[in-house]
């Protein structure tokens, strides 16, 4: 069993590094990456400890980048952990999301929903600020009453706490994925709310930047789409990836390696087992 995308709390997942290992053990996962949002925090805080042994934990992150205006998210898998072309680009990351944290608080402030940097340090001891965070504390500071309130009225896609500046570009982050000898994959492909050309516009560029891999199945997405995201993996040569996008254990999304079997004819992206 393999799952190639799940977040531990070094992003914004629920389990510690060491707790998604022993779920990820438990549920029979043979092949798993960590693929937090821009860190490898977690991945380098377990890839040489017991649990990690008991597996094949292979080297991931996700990478959040810039398209047009539109935030879609790379994944990055296999690369030299200590290569200066991932540890550069995680580092720009890291400041963007420094500075995109900055600039929400700033926004929530102006509409009167004042929160501060130390309140989030409350909430994440990783050196990581997300959207889930400042979601909650909203909820503890009562300007909403639930975290998918917080994402639908203020910090989702075209609301005030929607602040993309400073995110890498897709050529550029699957350069330094490249360079540290890792394989580029489009994430969730079929999460981006956009006309049909457009993605394909997206599949092309990030073709032509070096990208390599779909993930063609992504968490409890119908089979349906998997197969849809098959047909255009054969048709435009990509190889396939897969993964639950784990972050906390939910009735309605996929357990740490609750994936389906990938359709026939498609090629697993190639591991070499850089960790
Ligand atoms: P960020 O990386 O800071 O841009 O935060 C994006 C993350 O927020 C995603 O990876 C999801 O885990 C989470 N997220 C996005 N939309 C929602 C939502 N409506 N409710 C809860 N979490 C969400
Ligand atoms: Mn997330
Ligand atoms: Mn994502
Ligand atoms: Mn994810």
């Amino acid at each position: 069993m393999i799952d190639l995308h799940t977040h531990t709390t070094a992003s914004d997942g629920a389990l510690s590094p060491t707790e998604l290992l022993a779920r990820a053990i438990a549920n029979g996962v043979e092949t798993l990456a960590i693929t937090d949002h821009d860190t490898i925090d977690g991945y380098l805080a377990v890839r040489k400890t017991p649990p990690a042994q008991a597996l094949q934990l292979i080297s991931g992150v996700e990478i959040s980048t810039t398209w047009n205006g539109i935030g879609i998210h790379l994944v990055g898998l296999d690369f030299i952990a200590e290569h200066p072309a991932i540890t550069e680009l995680l580092a720009h990351q890291s400041q963007a999301r420094q500075n995109r944290a900055e600039i929400i608080l700033q926004q929530l402030t102006k509409a009167n929903m004042p929160i501060s940097m130390e309140d989030l340090h409350t909430i994440t001891d990783y050196n990581h600020i997300g959207r889930p965070h400042i979601a909650r504390a909203m909820v503890e500071k009562g300007y909403v009453k639930d975290i998918n309130s917080a994402f639908k009225k203020y910090l989702g896609t075209g609301k005030i706490g929607d602040v993309k500046s400073g995110w890498t570009d897709i050529p550029t982050a699957v350069k330094a994925i490249t360079d540290s000898s890792g394989v580029a994959v489009l994430a969730h492909p079929n999460h981006y709310q956009m006309t049909r050309t457009k993605l394909f516009a997206l599949l092309d560029d990030f073709q032509g930047a070096g990208g390599l891999a779909i993930e063609v199945i992504s968490g409890l997405q119908p089979q349906s789409v998997n197969e849809k995201w098959a047909r255009i993996a054969r048709d435009k040569g990509f190889f396939a990836s897969l993964g639950s996008d784990f972050h906390r254990p939910l009735s309605y999304a996929a357990d740490v390696g609750q994936l389906p079997a990938l359709p026939k004819n498609l090629s697993l992206v190639t591991l070499k087992a850089n960790n």
